[in-house]
């Protein structure tokens, strides 16, 4: 395999002036080391940051120092591919490669894995306010449907169908960790299957294992008609993703969630503004219509509230919607990998939320995006982060970062936004 001479394993950015470094022999930040400059002048204007104050490295330095002093703790993961996964110089090559040798790269649910596969690089040039310009790279729903999925022919067989050990007559089971997980689907530990179901174990985590310590009196109403031996009587729980984007094309792991938990229906709505135009407005009904997706295109202030006011005027009421497409006032929302301040739309989307007032879980990469995500939260007056938890199913696979080098997971934090009172 040729070198990749854009490898975040030799390549850093400036945090000034954003130009490429050699990382062996740039300059860095001896206290935290999270940081690297091209020159003691740019190191010492990032120290204040005239223009943002709010940005000023001396006042992150220390708690970045901190935040890096994590990575073993997120590196803690019962998968025996873990050490290579989460080492700081695995990077997209090493990912390329990863997925090469287990036979993925380029199929199923782990085509949008690998940018390498894809044919384009996302490091280090992409903009984030400029996300559609990575030129020839299907949108996330355009990829065709793969007949396999997982492209894992064991796990496949075993994920097809619903564990033994769970019932619609038992409320959900515990499944606290990575290897609960794996114990009761009896996965073998080196299976990589956990990447793609970070997302539906991430949102079995909020629903059943952080919204009962949260907000027991919400989880209670959740779960009510569970465990009295009404099996019929499934309790529909919908749940909005916000700022959607591969998920949309990972409907079979999502599907886990309800597989999980057969004493509850599922309705789930993703929006996402990067979503093809070509599955706006698609719905996915898999085990008998009891997991149900429905996927928009647009901002999630704009979908939304033409969801909840369409439902209105056709006053269909929460019970009486089950063969409705367009689902009801959810129960949750979850915006994965948020990063508030990394994308313009998020405060009118932040706006609406709180009028909303609706149970919201918020994850990020890394704790220094959603410390951010807090500060901007803060500023609007929307309400405040509670301090992020590791989230005990965030993806093992460490993501390269050249402009801070913090260890950095998909979901791999969780935060809950509260609202003002
Ligand atoms: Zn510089
Ligand atoms: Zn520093």
């Amino acid at each position: 395999m040729i070198s990749n001479p854009f490898s975040s394993a030799f390549f850093a950015q400036c945090s000034t002036c954003a130009g490429l470094l050699n990382r062996s022999s740039a300059l860095q930040c001896s206290q935290c080391r999270c940081v690297y400059y091209c020159s003691e002048a740019c190191q010492r204007r990032h120290a204040n940051q005239p223009d943002n104050p709010g940005l000023a490295h001396k006042a992150w330095c220390a708690r970045l120092r901190l935040f890096r002093q994590r990575a073993p703790a997120l590196a803690e993961l019962p998968f025996g591919f873990a050490s290579v996964t989460t080492a700081d110089t695995f990077d997209s090559q090493c990912l390329s490669r990863f997925l090469l040798e287990r036979g993925l790269l380029g199929r199923g649910m782990w085509r949008r894995e690998c940018y390498a596969w894809l044919g384009v690089h996302p490091h280090p040039f992409d903009d984030d306010d400029n996300d559609a310009d990575i030129g020839g790279v299907p949108l996330p729903g355009d990829l065709a449907p793969d007949p396999d999925p997982f492209a894992l022919p064991d796990e496949a067989a075993v994920l097809v169908e619903a564990p033994s050990t769970v019932s619609a007559t038992e409320p959900p089971p515990r499944i606290s960790s990575w290897s609960d997980y794996y114990q009761m689907r009896g996965l073998p530990a080196d299976s990589p299957v956990c990447v793609l179901m970070q997302w539906p174990l991430t949102l079995y985590h909020l629903l059943f294992e952080r919204l009962p310590v949260d907000a027991p009196d919400a989880y209670k109403r959740l779960t009510a008609t569970v465990g009295d031996n009404r099996p019929c009587q499934l309790r529909r729980i919908v749940v909005h993703l916000i700022g959607v984007e591969k998920e949309v094309e990972l409907i079979p792991a999502l599907c886990e969630l309800a597989k999980l938990a057969p004493g509850f229906s599922f309705r789930l709505v993703l929006v996402g503004k990067e979503v093809s135009p070509s599955v706006h407005k698609s719905v996915h009904t898999e085990l008998d219509g009891r997991f149900r997706v429905s996927v928009y295109r647009g901002l999630y202030h704009q979908v939304a509230a033409g969801l909840l006011n369409q439902k209105h005027q056709d006053g269909i009421t929460d019970s009486g919607d089950e063969e409705s497409s367009c689902p009801a006032r959810p129960d949750l929302i979850v915006a994965f990998n948020a990063g508030f301040a990394a994308s313009i739309s998020w405060p009118a989307t932040l706006e609406f939320l709180k009028k909303l007032a609706i149970r919201t879980y918020v994850t990020d990469y890394c704790e220094f995006s959603m410390e951010l995500s807090a500060v901007m939260c803060d500023k609007l007056g929307i309400g405040t982060l509670t301090p992020q938890r590791i989230n005990p199913f965030r993806s093992p696979i460490r993501v390269p970062n050249e402009q801070l080098d913090l260890p950095s997971y998909s979901n791999a934090f969780i935060s809950e936004l509260v609202y003002p009172a």
